[in-house]
């Protein structure tokens, strides 16, 4: 591609609403646009050229696990969801509208009910499971708080994949390779990641983990044994056991639990003092949508224990339970080995769940056994934030100058840069370079804009491409530059050997 014809926006400014190195450099990159500043983006050129590259590595080791690809309907009628029950569940992030017939639709943030509506029409015995199905899509999620450019956006590109099986073995079975397709995704992608174990949030079930980037900026807390495999989100993590004596004391924090239908309950939570409540264990705890914050103190009706004081507190209410409601602190012993547990911070790239039945039963997803008996079928889902990926690339791999791309993401192999395009000799040993190695699959970027020297080499150090040529005064001498974006090192060369230079490389 000659930069001449790029449509490649880059900028000096840094956008007002961004803080986070990847939004910063994804806009001042060219390679997306916001359009309003509502978490909604789109892809220019090479940012689609991006999104295109990390999706082709996605789809390339999910083929080869023997997953099947399919488009289903961005739009979802929300009778599919009425069947469910999710509708009333799902809350304000679900975008709901009516078609000119008065029809409900909602945009679909996830897509079981869908998939599942696709394989009860399509299949109905053992002998056709097991499937595992995956589309790689828009979702749709009105997000509270969109932010971090394609971290959280509203309208995202997500790989979602559903597993339909005979037992419940065998959804393990395909657990665990999915397990070991997403490393190899991740690890083709030249991330730094950690599989984590997590809780199944909104979509349900029993058994989830999740794909965690590693990064200072990650949203997620995670709990990592040095000594051993283990690593769990905060929201799921647990540790070895601690024991109270009778004299311990204890805190009672109130909340507001949410549930279906706008219905309300003030809970209380009893644990020690020293010990912080984890949110969503709490809220897992009263099978609560969500639980907000309460002033209100009325007398102690529902009562959580946190499960570690069981058989030494005191505490009285109509209503009482045991559950472990604390939050894993830096320092507690690792359940499996002891090891002295950390924090540290990753970005959610993607989440594996065991579901079972949860959507097969409600939707009539049956199968006929061996035996000729009409059961549900097992199912498992699979997520991967593709265009959060994008991100996570940056998140992990930027300089004070820019992007820096891993080799399978990058949106070049090789940037050229002619600096003087009026330099007659420039020019040519740029055309030659260019067009040897574009014939021979090197895709090239080929900097030939009337521009100054200066503009053209920030660029470079922006757009991220991992290798560059230099084409400059130097040229005179017959020497040129080797540049690796990472660490911004120049290797001089002679300009009568970089071509085989490079063609050995690529
Ligand atoms: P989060 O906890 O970050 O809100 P989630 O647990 O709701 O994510 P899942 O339902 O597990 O997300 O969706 C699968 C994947 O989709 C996630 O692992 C994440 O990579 C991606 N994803 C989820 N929400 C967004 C979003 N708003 N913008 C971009 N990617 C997203
Ligand atoms: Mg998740």
């Amino acid at each position: 591609m000659r930069f001449s014809r790029l449509l490649v926006p880059t900028s000096k400014e840094t956008p007002n609403d961004a803080t986070l190195a990847s939004h910063i450099y994804l806009i001042r990159g060219g390679f997306i646009q916001s359009v309003g500043g509502s978490g909604l983006y789109n892809f220019l050129p090479l940012g689609k050229k991006i999104l295109d590259k990390v999706r082709a590595v996605v789809k390339d080791e999910l083929d080869k696990a023997g997953c099947q690809e399919v488009a289903l309907s961005f739009v979802t009628p929300a009778t599919l969801w009425e069947e469910s029950g999710r509708l009333e569940k799902y809350g304000k992030e679900l975008l709901r509208f009516k078609d000119r017939k008065n029809n409900d639709f909602i945009l679909g943030p996830t897509h079981e009910e869908m998939m599942v509506n696709l394989v009860r029409q399509s299949v109905k015995s053992y002998k056709q499971l097991p499937l595992n199905l995956y589309q790689i899509n828009l979702k749709f999620r009105d997000e509270i708080r969109p932010r971090f450019g394609l971290m959280r956006g509203r309208e995202f590109l997500m790989k979602d994949g559903y597993s339909f099986h005979a037992s419940e073995e065998d959804m393990h079975r395909e657990f665990a390779l999915m397990e070991e397709t997403y490393k190899k995704i991740f690890t083709r992608l030249g991330l730094e990641f950690r599989v984590v174990e997590a809780d199944s949030g909104a979509i349900g079930g029993s058994g989830s983990k999740e794909f965690m980037v590693l990064a200072d900026s990650g949203e997620d807390t995670i709990v990592v044994c040095p000594d051993c495999e283990y690593g769990a989100n905060i929201e799921a993590a647990v540790a070895k056991p601690k024991s109270y004596d009778a004299d311990t004391e204890i805190k009672i924090i109130t909340m507001k639990a949410l549930y279906d239908e706008g219905e309300t309950k003030i809970v209380h939570f009893a644990l020690p003092v020293s010990i912080e409540l984890q949110d969503v264990k709490a809220c897992n705890a009263v099978n609560a949508n969500d639980l907000v914050e309460c002033e209100e103190s009325t007398d102690i009706q529902t009562l959580v224990v946190d499960a570690a004081l069981e058989g030494i507190d005191s505490l009285n209410a109509q209503e009482k339970s045991y559950a472990d409601i604390s939050a894993v602190q830096e320092n507690d012993a690792c359940i499996h080995c002891g090891g002295a547990l950390t924090y540290t911070k990753g970005i959610e790239a993607g989440h594996i769940f065991q579901l079972g039945t949860q959507y097969s039963e409600p939707l009539g997803c049956n199968f006929l056994d061996e035996n000729g008996k009409s059961v549900p079928m097992v199912m498992g889902t699979y997520g991967i934030g593709v265009s959060r990926l994008l991100a996570g690339i940056i998140e992990q791999n930027h300089d004070d100058k820019g992007c820096i791309w891993t080799k399978e993401s990058a949106p070049f192999d090789l940037h050229i840069i002619i600096s003087n395009i009026k330099d007659e000799a420039q020019v040519a040993l740029g055309e030659k370079l260019y067009e040897t190695l574009k014939s021979k699959g090197v895709d090239v970027l080929l900097d030939d804009r009337k521009e100054r020297f200066g503009p053209k080499i920030k660029d470079f150090e922006l757009m991220g491409v991992p290798y560059g040529v230099l084409i400059g005064k130097k040229l005179a001498d017959g020497m040129v530059e080797f540049m690796t974006r990472d660490g911004m090192i120049k290797e001089e060369m002679s300009s009568e050997e970089i071509l085989s230079f490079l063609e050995g490389k690529f």
